[in-house]
C-alpha cells in the first residue's frame, strides 16, 4: 500500500493501528477476490450477450406512460432478464413494489383455493409469514383457502428428505425454496443445493412448481436456480440486480405459464403482460443489470474481508470467513450492545449520503427488541447498497449487506473497527 493511499485514510479518520490490521488481511484474500472476478467476468458476458441478442437500443429508453402499450424497452427488459436468469419469460416492473411484493404476487397467482403451499427449507423470511398467514393477515393466501407446510432442516442444515416426502400430498401445487438464509442461522442454500432439493420434489410429484425467493443470491454464482430445474425465481431490483441504479422494482423469471399467471394478477384478468408503462425509469434498470454482476462482486468481496478481520478479532461470524458465499449477507456476532453499535456508527459514519447522522436503536415494528439500523443509500431501504442492522439482543449480531463498490464496502468496515477501537471495545491482535 502505497504512502498517500495511507494518509488518505488517515485523513478519512482511520488511525495507524486499524489501517494496518485491514491492510494485512485485506493482502491475505488476493487469490480468493481473483475468484470472485472470475464469475463476476462471467456473469457480465451473460448480461451484455442477453442485451446484445435482444437489440437493447436508445429507443428502449424512452419509457412510456398511461396503459404503456406497445412500451419497447419493457418488452425487451423482460426479455434481457429471461434470457440472462435461463427463463421462458419474465416480468420485470416498477409496479413490483419490493421482494415481498414479488413473491406474493408470484404465490397468489399460481395457487388457487384447496391448494397446499409448502416450504421444504423451514420458517421463510419474516415480511412472508403474513403473505402466507402463518401470522394471520388481511388478504393472506389462508384467507383465500390455500393451507401451508413447513419441513424444518435437520440438525440445522439438512435436508429432511424423510418428511419432505410425507408432506408433499395430492394437494401441494408449489414449493418455495429461500435461497438466502435471510436472518435465519441456517446456512444459505448454493445453486447446486438447490437443485438437488428440486429434483428430489420433482421425483415424488413431477408436476409441483418450484419456486426460488433468489433475494441477495443474484449473480452471486456463475449458475442460477432455473438452470438447475426451479420453475420460477422471485427477487427485488433494490437488491443485486437493480445494480443499485434501479430505484423500485421486482422481477418474475421463470416458466411462461407461471410468469403469465403473475402478470394477470399483477395487473388485470384479460390485460397481463400488455398494460404497465415503464415511465421514466427503464433506462435505470437496463444500466443497473448491465452493472449488477460488477457490484454484486464489489459486495461480495466487502462481506469476505469484513468476515476475516471480525474472526481474526475472536468473533463468530456467518458465514466464516474461508467458506463459500452464495448470497452477500454478512453476519458478525458483536456479544455487547456497545459494539453492535459503535459497528453501526461506523457504517453510517462511511456512507455517501447521511454521513453526519448517528443511528439509534428504536423499537421498531413487528420485533421483540429495539433494532439498529445504519444506511446512508441513494435509494431508500437498498440493501444494495452498504447497509447494517440488528436487534439489541444476544447475540448481538449485526448483518450487513452491499456496497455499490469494493472501496466504500472496505471503507464502511475499516470505520466500524475504527468505532470499536476509539471505545476500547476491541484490542487489535
Ligand atoms: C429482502 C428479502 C425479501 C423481501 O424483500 P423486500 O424488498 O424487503 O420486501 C424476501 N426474502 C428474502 C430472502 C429477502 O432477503
Amino acid at each position: 500500500m502505497n504512502q498517500s493511499l495511507n494518509e488518505v485514510y488517515e485523513n478519512m479518520g482511520i488511525c495507524p493501528e486499524v489501517l494496518q490490521f485491514c491492510n494485512d488481511i485485506e493482502d491475505s484474500l488476493k487469490e480468493r477476490f481473483e475468484k470472485l472476478d472470475a464469475i463476476a467476468e462471467m456473469n457480465q458476458m451473460k448480461v451484455l450477450k442477453a442485451m446484445q441478442k435482444n437489440h437493447v437500443s436508445a429507443e428502449c429508453f424512452a419509457g412510456s406512460t398511461g396503459y404503456g402499450y406497445n412500451d419497447l424497452g419493457r418488452d425487451v427488459l423482460e426479455q434481457v432478464y429471461a434470457d440472462t436468469f435461463r427463463g421462458e419469460a419474465a416480468l420485470v416492473r416498477p409496479q413490483i413494489t419490493c421482494g415481498t411484493h414479488a413473491l406474493a404476487l408470484a404465490l397468489m397467482s399460481n395457487l388457487r383455493p384447496g391448494d397446499e403451499l409448502l416450504s421444504p427449507v423451514g420458517k421463510p423470511y419474516d415480511t412472508l409469514e403474513e403473505v402466507i398467514g402463518i401470522r394471520s393477515s388481511v388478504g393472506s393466501l389462508a384467507e383465500y383457502g390455500v393451507t401451508y407446510a413447513q419441513v424444518d432442516f435437520i440438525d440445522g442444515d439438512e435436508f429432511d428428505f424423510e418428511g419432505i416426502k410425507n408432506a408433499i400430498n395430492e394437494r401441494t401445487k408449489l414449493v418455495t425454496i429461500q435461497r438466502s438464509k435471510g436472518y435465519a442461522t441456517r446456512k444459505t442454500l448454493s445453486v447446486e443445493r438447490i437443485g438437488q432439493l428440486i429434483s428430489f420434489i420433482k421425483s415424488i410429484k413431477p408436476d409441483v412448481i418450484c419456486m426460488v425467493d433468489n433475494c441477495y443470491g443474484e449473480f452471486v454464482e456463475e449458475r442460477e436456480p432455473l438452470e438447475v430445474g426451479a420453475d420460477m425465481i422471485v427477487g427485488s431490483l433494490i437488491k443485486n440486480p437493480g445494480g443499485g441504479l434501479a430505484p423500485i422494482g421486482g422481477y418474475i423469471v421463470g416458466r411462461k405459464e407461471c410468469v403469465e399467471n403473475a402478470a394477470y394478477r399483477l395487473t388485470s384478468p384479460g390485460l397481463g403482460k400488455e398494460v404497465g408503462a415503464s415511465l421514466g425509469v427503464i433506462g435505470s434498470f437496463f444500466q443497473g443489470f448491465f452493472l449488477a454482476p460488477t457490484v454484486v462482486n464489489g459486495a461480495l468481496k466487502g462481506a469476505i474481508y469484513a468476515a476475516n478481520i471480525y474472526e481474526k478479532l475472536g468473533y463468530r461470524v456467518v458465514p466464516n470467513g474461508t467458506e463459500s458465499r452464495h448470497d452477500i449477507i454478512q453476519a458478525v456476532e458483536l456479544k455487547t450492545p456497545e459494539a453492535l453499535c459503535a459497528f453501526c456508527e461506523g457504517i453510517q459514519a462511511a456512507a455517501p449520503v447521511d454521513s453526519y447522522v448517528t443511528p439509534e436503536p428504536w423499537a421498531m415494528p413487528g420485533y421483540d427488541s429495539d433494532v439498529i439500523m445504519a444506511a446512508g443509500a441513494f435509494v431508500q431501504g437498498s440493501s444494495i447498497e452498504l447497509s447494517a442492522d440488528g436487534p439489541l439482543k444476544e447475540p448481538y449480531a449485526v448483518y450487513f449487506q452491499g456496497g455499490l463498490t469494493y472501496y466504500h464496502a472496505k471503507y464502511g468496515i475499516m470505520m466500524s473497527l475504527q468505532k470499536l477501537y476509539e471505545r476500547n471495545l476491541v484490542k487489535l491482535v
